[in-house]
């Protein structure tokens, strides 16, 4: 069995659903667990899927949008409460630092161990795992995207996976992510909605097709799906597989090796 996996721990746009949490994506390579976002609930799919808060070694987050930082707060007062003491590497757009500060004061809680928030940078986390962060076209805040580069200990690249966060489709991170094999990508609409989509920064599933297949990547997740086709993601996989066949629809607790 592979060493890497991802989990998604929630794939839903905006507002969740009894099917669907809000964004996050845990990954673990070589005993390094990163976040991709943690929207709301974050912590509680977690322990669903057996995983405990404390393990986590870095959290990425996209932008400063409430469904993607909601699930902090809980999930960083949990990790108090199990008596944390290894540090806490938060690698966010500016103004995270007030979100959470904020929430601590209010809330009287001071964790009891380091938490470091680093604007985005090329970041190393451990000896095999390396950040390269993306501007991406989301709305006026701030928005970047997260290449994940895993390496073996010889140096070899053993992975990379590229995750957008909310993105409409734009020329300006496609050269970033280029050759990168796993895509995960917001697909919030179907085509037939997309001046929506677009408008409000968003992608549709023909677009991440096209940009997964403009990158060369071996496989696409849609993510960040609205709750209208909760009942039918089928239409989202066929829209997207008329332009790059290896699409599928994100779901929650879907498990993936690297
Ligand atoms: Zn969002
Ligand atoms: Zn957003």
């Amino acid at each position: 069995m592979s060493d890497s996996w991802m989990v998604f721990l929630g794939t839903s746009a905006g507002v969740p659903s009894k099917l669907r949490g809000l964004p996050s994506i845990l990954l673990q390579y070589r005993g390094k667990y990163l976040l991709l976002d943690a929207g709301e609930g974050t912590q509680i799919a977690l322990s669903r899927y057996g995983i405990g808060s404390s393990k986590i070694d870095a959290i990425l987050i996209t932008h400063l949008h409430g469904d993607h930082i909601f699930g902090l707060p809980g999930l960083i007062q949990s990790m108090g409460m199990s008596s944390r003491k290894k540090p806490l590497l938060i690698i966010s757009p500016n103004g995270l630092r007030d979100f959470l500060e904020a929430s601590f004061k209010t809330t009287d809680f001071i964790p009891q161990f380091d938490v470091e928030i680093r604007e985005p940078e090329r970041t190393a986390i451990g000896d095999y795992i390396e950040i390269v962060p993306f501007k991406t076209c989301h709305t006026s805040l701030p928005s970047y995207g997260y290449l994940v580069l895993g390496k073996t200990p010889s140096g070899d690249l053993r992975f990379s996976l590229a995750y957008t966060g909310d993105t409409k489709p734009c020329e300006s991170y496609v050269d970033a992510i280029k050759g990168s094999e796993v895509l995960i990508h917001d697909s919030t609409f179907s085509e037939e909605l997309r001046n929506e989509a677009w408008s409000f920064g968003h992608s549709t599933s023909k677009d991440a097709a096209l940009i997964a297949r403009e990158i060369g990547a071996k496989v696409l997740f849609l993510f960040h799906i609205s709750n209208r086709y909760n009942d039918d993601l089928s239409l989202l996989e066929r829209e997207a597989r008329r332009f790059f066949s290896e699409a599928y629809a994100a779901i929650d607790g879907m498990k993936f090796y690297l």
